[in-house]
């Protein structure tokens, strides 16, 4: 019998070729890449695992914690354990169950979830999501972009350790995803943290060609997801 793992793995690692020629020829080849798990299963973060990666993105506390549990029983010839990245807009009250879990937290937008991560996970390591599109009920989520200093100062006082910026890019065609990622990089700049976290399946190339240090990748790694 075919295991299911086997083929989400050769498909997941040919993937993984195609998306670090795509990464080198925009010229990051040392761009991070944090796979996105959301609407798969946890056999889906084996085979990313299985593939070389360790990065793993998750939008739901459920769905993160339904995967821990499962790798944890899961199949002892996995190499390597995911970290794992919280992407997701995230309710206070979900953090506790998590804290234990998260890598980098990387969708902190407000000074009320910064402060309940350290309260639960002190000095934990944290970006700061930047609202980047700017235009009322068309962002993913993020801080207001003029209130990004004031929340980064926020979650340093409260012990957590800023080590960059997250954004997600203004849907459409790529190019107009690049003055946002623009934006992002230069408040990093001002701000003075390293790490930028921008660009999804479609318009990484632009992200990076804009200063991305991470990308954040589901589709063209797993394939379409369950609608979610
Ligand atoms: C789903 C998601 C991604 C991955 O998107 P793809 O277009 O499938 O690559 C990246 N970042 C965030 C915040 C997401 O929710």
């Amino acid at each position: 019998m075919v295991s299911t793992t086997a083929i989400h793995f050769e498909e997941v690692a040919h993937r993984l070729g195609v998306l670090r020629e795509r990464l080198f020829a925009a010229g990051g080849d040392r761009v991070k890449v944090v796979a996105v798990t959301k609407g798969f299963g946890s056999e889906i973060v084996t085979a990313a695992l299985t593939a070389g990666i360790v990065d793993i993105g998750e939008n739901f506390a459920q769905e993160l914690l339904a995967k821990a549990e499962d790798l944890k029983i899961g199949d002892p010839s996995v190499v390597g354990k995911p970290r794992w990245h919280f992407v997701g807009q995230l309710q206070r009250n979900k953090v506790r169950k998590i804290a234990g879990l998260v890598h980098l937290w990387q969708s902190v937008d407000r000074p009320e979830l910064a402060s309940e991560i350290a309260r639960h996970a002190p000095a934990a390591k944290v970006l700061v999501q930047v609202d980047i599109v700017g235009v009322p009920g068309k962002g993913r989520g993020g801080c207001h972009l003029p209130d990004t200093a004031w929340l980064v100062e926020h979650c340093t006082e409260a012990g957590l350790e800023v080590v960059g910026l997250m954004g997600v890019g203004v849907p459409g065609s790529p190019e107009d995803a690049r003055l946002g990622f623009r934006k992002l990089a230069s408040l990093g700049v001002e701000l003075g943290v390293l790490e930028l976290s921008m660009g999804m399946s479609g318009d990484l190339e632009v992200a990076v060609s804009e200063g991305a240090t991470m990308v954040r990748v589901g589709t063209a790694l797993f394939g379409p997801r369950r609608v979610l």
